[in-house]
C-alpha cells in the first residue's frame, strides 16, 4: 500500500515561538497513525497545516498525492477532522446539527439520511440524537464531532486529541469504531498526548516533542530498540548532586545494566536499561547498599512508550507535561499580573 499522506520538512511559526521546526513522516493507506507528544509539541500545529486551516511557512504537505499548498479544497474533500474543542450550536439537536452538516457538504438529502443513521448506530447516539447537543457530556459530543467529521466519507479520517475529556464508556465505543473504520479501509491519524492510547490504537506512530520528530515506527519495533527492561529507582535525595554521575557510573559497571538514564525532572531519580529476565532488583539493592544510597522504590517492568521517550529526550511524558502545565500557568499570572 502506498502513503496517503506525506509530510516533508514542516516549519511553523507562531512570531517568535517554533510550533513545529522540521517535520517529516507519512502515514499509509489504510493504516492507525498517532502523533504522540506532550502539550506543546507541535501536534495541533502539524494537523492545521495539513488540514490547510494553517498556513505552513515551508514545506511539503501531500494528501493522495495532491499537494495541500496548492490544492487545498482538494486535499480538504479527502479529509475528515475532529478538532479538540469544537464549538457547537447548542441549540440544535444531534441530528439537526448533522443534516446541517451534510448541507455544508452537499451531499444528496437521501444519502444524507442514510449516513446519519448509519453513524447515530455506529456511535450508540440513537438515543441522544433528538436531544439539543447542549445537553450532552463531553463524551456525547466527541462521538457526535466523530460522526460529523465522517458523513462526506473521507479518505483519512484525523482526530485531536480523542481522548481528551472522554468518560470511559465514550472512550471504549470511540476505540472500536476507529479500529472498525481501520477495517472498512479508512486510514486515521490521532495526534495524543497519552501513550496507552497511541499503544493501545496505533499500527505506527511517530513521537514529537519541541516541534520535531524524534522516533518513528512501530509501537513494538520502538519499544524492542529499547533492547530490555526497565528499571526505575528513586533514593532518598542525592546530596552533593554529583553523587547521581557516581551511581550511574557504578551502575553502569553491572554486567546486565545497559544503559543508565539519570532523570532530568526529578532529580532523585535513575532509569536503567537492563538486560530482561535477570535478577536484577536484588544486585541494585545491594550495590546501592554498598555506596551507602538509601533507597526509596525500585521497580521493574517491560518497556513502554514512555521509556522511547526517555530515551530520546531524557525526561518522562509526564514530566514534560507537568513542565508545558507549569509554564502556561506561568504565563496565565504573568498575564495576570500585568492587568492588574
Ligand atoms: P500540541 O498540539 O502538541 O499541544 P501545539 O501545536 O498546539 O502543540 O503548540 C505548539 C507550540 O505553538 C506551543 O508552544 C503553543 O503555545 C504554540 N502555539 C500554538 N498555536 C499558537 C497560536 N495560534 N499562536 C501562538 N502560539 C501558538
Amino acid at each position: 500500500m502506498g502513503n496517503i499522506i506525506e509530510i516533508k520538512k514542516l516549519q511553523k511559526n507562531y512570531g517568535n515561538i517554533q510550533a513545529v521546526k522540521d517535520i517529516s513522516f507519512s502515514v499509509e493507506s489504510g493504516e492507525i497513525f498517532g502523533l504522540l507528544g506532550p502539550n506543546g509539541a507541535g501536534k495541533t500545529t502539524t494537523i492545521r497545516c495539513l488540514t490547510t486551516l494553517a498556513q505552513p511557512d515551508s514545506g511539503e504537505i501531500f494528501v493522495d498525492g495532491i499537494c495541500g499548498i496548492k490544492q487545498p479544497k482538494l486535499v480538504r474533500q479527502k479529509l475528515g477532522y475532529v478538532a479538540q474543542e469544537v464549538a457547537i450550536d447548542k441549540m440544535l439537536t444531534g441530528k439537526e446539527l448533522l443534516e446541517l452538516q451534510a448541507d455544508l457538504y452537499h451531499i444528496p438529502k437521501k444519502i444524507a439520511c442514510t449516513r446519519i443513521e448509519q453513524l447515530l448506530d455506529l456511535l450508540d447516539l440513537q438515543e441522544y440524537s433528538d436531544r439539543k447537543t447542549g445537553t450532552y457530556s463531553g463524551g456525547i459530543r466527541k462521538r457526535l464531532d466523530l460522526a460529523s467529521g465522517l458523513l462526506h466519507q473521507p479518505q483519512v479520517l484525523i482526530l485531536d486529541e480523542p481522548s481528551v475529556g472522554l468518560d470511559i464508556e465514550s472512550r471504549v465505543i470511540v476505540w472500536d469504531f476507529l479500529r472498525a473504520l481501520k477495517k472498512a479501509g479508512t486510514t486515521v491519524l490521532i495526534t495524543s498526548h497519552y501513550l496507552e492510547e497511541i499503544d493501545a490504537l496505533a499500527d505506527r506512530l511517530a513521537i514529537i516533542d519541541r516541534g520535531l520528530v524524534i522516533a518513528e515506527g512501530t509501537p513494538s519495533s520502538l519499544k524492542d530498540r529499547i533492547g530490555g527492561d526497565r528499571i526505575t529507582l528513586r533514593v532518598k535525595e542525592f546530596s552533593p548532586l554529583s553523587e547521581a554521575q557516581s551511581t550511574k557510573n557504578q551502575l553502569e559497571n553491572l554486567s546486565f545494566v545497559k544503559e543508565v538514564i539519570i532523570n532530568e525532572a526529578q532529580g532523585n531519580s535513575l532509569n536503567l536499561v537492563v538486560a530482561p529476565n535477570s535478577n536484577s532488583i536484588s544486585a541494585i539493592e545491594q550495590t546501592l547498599k554498598e555506596i551507602g544510597l538509601p533507597l526509596f522504590s525500585i521497580s521493574q517492568s517491560r518497556p513502554s512508550l514512555d521509556d522511547v521517550y526517555l530515551a530520546a529526550t531524557g525526561r518522562t511524558l509526564l514530566d514534560a507535561e507537568m513542565e508545558a502545565v507549569t509554564k502556561r500557568d506561568l504565563k496565565a499570572e504573568k498575564k495576570q499580573a500585568m492587568k492588574n
